[in-house]
């Protein structure tokens, strides 16, 4: 009794049918490019999402004492956000529990 074995080739084609092998073979170009994006990412400051826009580039540009003197001395800031995409700005006074 003699069995014949599928080819290499053959092999390879009835793979190409399945959907996941192909998601495999497509692997390490996949891995490729999301390193590449992560490294791009990894190089970029994360700022917190602006309210205005919803990108993250919210920036604080400035920090002084706010309101007057007691209040100074309690600790009040008026923080300045600009965003680096849009342009909005916005104060927030900060005071401290
Ligand atoms: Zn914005």
């Amino acid at each position: 009794m003699s069995v014949s074995w599928p080819g290499l080739k053959d092999l390879l084609a009835l793979l190409d049918h399945w959907p996941a092998w192909k998601r495999i073979v497509q692997a390490p170009d996949r891995i490729e490019e999301l390193e590449k994006r992560l490294a791009e990412l990894e190089e970029k400051p994360i700022f917190p999402s602006c309210p205005h826009c919803g990108r993250p580039a919210w920036q604080m540009t400035e920090s002084k004492p706010a309101g007057r003197l007691p209040d100074q001395i309690k600790g009040h800031r008026d923080l300045r956000f600009r965003c680096l995409d849009c342009g909005f700005e916005d104060v927030i006074r900060r005071v401290p529990e």
